[in-house]
């Protein structure tokens, strides 16, 4: 089973010496960003900062910052990550309601945000302080059904918070539902849980499919959830700090801007207000966030990309290519803005297909398709294949003005959302052409020399 909650996963990253603590003193205000932006850059730990100023409580920033860090969080192999996940697609378990739990400890009628958690001001250019790693729960007002993200949160004050929603995610369809009904959307933010329920907010699956069971499954056990004080929401009862609240119906204030995973700022605009109800918190609660920015793949990249390839990968399977081997959302490219395919033995011009599938969801401008002899996780293999197997007359091609993420500045008409898409087919077996032969030495040459290696006196790893 998974980890019961925030501090026992802490606790093993501690033991797997994946945690540092940091007892100096650092400012909320950039130098808490400087420090996490650094380790990211250099691949170090996860931080623990137990003395951020005008702060009681330690602090845990960016725990997924790598596939391998994921896979320790979620007690599998890197390399069984995606197949994992998708077992868990096809088994969810849903969550259970229990009376209370341990996020009741303390009750806070008149939250102030401004003083707790402790207000971080992250990028040179923000509008404000930000909230950024936060569950933020809500439901649909015709069917119940949960949803959870995580959006970039504003503190403006107290107790009101900007809540940018991008249109297409399900936290602002449930939004729109109930203000046209006229009414406020009750949400709950949950802060600081195990790994699993955070990993599995990133699902892109259904509206309506709660992504706390895919959590459950995750962890390989069902999720408790406790009901909120002052909003029809449930939160999992061991979260560190749950915030409760409405988002205002016809309200819209401006927001930003905010430094994205992308690695640019993104702009002011109006966008949904929510205030704050209620809180609750452990007694001695670790409040959790993260860093994204230019110059390092943070947690959203790898969050993403952990959550999508299954998901890709699963719906490619089933409709188009049986025969796919991997689905990569490439780290540079912010997690799917490139997406690289591997297929084997299929149809001809079945490349093709595959790239329309991973290039009709909105995040992609760019897809490869490779044969599964290149490791799509290994760029010099792919680019391997686009340099020997891939010819831009016959396997390029473009599509102008489709529907792209809305984060690219590179579009002509920023931030509209409307951008081409590329799709490149560098596999060999799909095209017809005559066989060519790979160079390399004979088969049982290589294997009896492998069988013999320690004798050539070579320091070399194997591993
Ligand atoms: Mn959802």
């Amino acid at each position: 089973m998974g980890f019961a909650d925030l501090r026992e996963f802490i606790t093993a990253l501690e033991k797997a010496g994946e945690l540092c603590r940091v007892s100096k003193q650092v400012s909320p205000q950039y130098e808490l960003a400087a420090v996490t932006q650094r380790t990211l850059a250099e691949q170090g730990p996860v931080l623990l900062f137990e003395n951020v100023e005008g702060s009681d409580i330690p602090l845990l920033t960016n725990p997924f910052t790598s596939r391998r860090r994921v896979a320790f969080s979620l007690g599998c192999e890197e390399r069984d990550l995606l197949q994992h996940w998708v077992r868990c697609l096809d088994n969810q378990i849903p969550p259970v309601i229990v009376p209370t739990g341990p996020c009741k400890d303390v009750h806070v009628a008149e939250p102030d945000l401004t003083r707790f958690p402790v207000p971080i001001t992250w990028h040179e250019g923000d509008g404000g302080p930000f909230i950024t790693f936060a569950q933020f729960i809500t439901k649909d007002p015709d069917t119940g059904a949960r949803n959870v993200g995580i959006y970039r949160l504003e503190v403006k004050d107290p107790r009101r918070i900007g809540a940018s929603i991008a249109m297409t995610h399900h936290g602002a369809i449930n939004h729109r539902k109930w203000e046209l009904l006229g009414r406020d959307c009750d949400f709950a933010l949950a802060i600081g849980t195990e790994p699993a329920s955070y990993l599995a907010t990133q699902a892109t699956y259904g509206h309506g499919e709660d992504e706390y069971a895919l959590a459950g499954a995750l962890r390989g056990a069902p999720l408790e959830l406790v009901r909120c004080e002052t909003v029809d929401i449930e939160v999992p009862a061991h979260a560190e700090i749950v915030i409760e609240g409405r988002i205002l119906a016809n309200v819209r204030e401006e927001e930003g801007p905010f430094g994205e995973w992308t690695g640019y700022m993104s702009g002011r605009a109006p966008r949904p207000v929510a205030e704050v109800s209620y809180m609750t918190h452990r007694a001695d609660p670790i409040y959790n966030v993260t860093y994204e920015g230019y110059g390092i793949y943070g947690p959203t990249t790898i969050m993403q990309g952990v959550a999508r390839e299954p998901e890709w990968f699963r719906a490619i399977r089933a409709q188009t290519c049986p025969m796919i081997k991997d689905l990569h959302l490439t780290i540079g490219g912010c997690a799917g803005f490139i997406a690289i395919a591997s297929i084997g033995n299929a149809p001809a011009g079945l490349g093709k297909n595959v790239l329309m599938d991973m290039l009709r969801e909105t995040g992609v401008k760019i897809a490869i398709v490779v044969d599964d002899d290149i490791d799509i996780r290994n760029m010099d293999m792919v680019q391997w294949a686009m340099a020997m197997r891939m010819q831009p007359a016959e396997d390029v091609f473009v599509i102008p003005r489709a529907a792209n993420n809305r984060l690219d500045p590179s579009q002509p008409e920023f931030p509209s959302g409307l951008g081409s898409k590329i799709g490149i087919d560098a596999t060999w077996s799909t095209k017809n052409l005559a066989p060519q032969t790979l160079a390399g030495v004979p088969a049982d040459v290589t294997e009896s020399v492998g069988k013999a290696w320690d004798t050539y006196g070579i320091p070399t790893s194997r591993g």
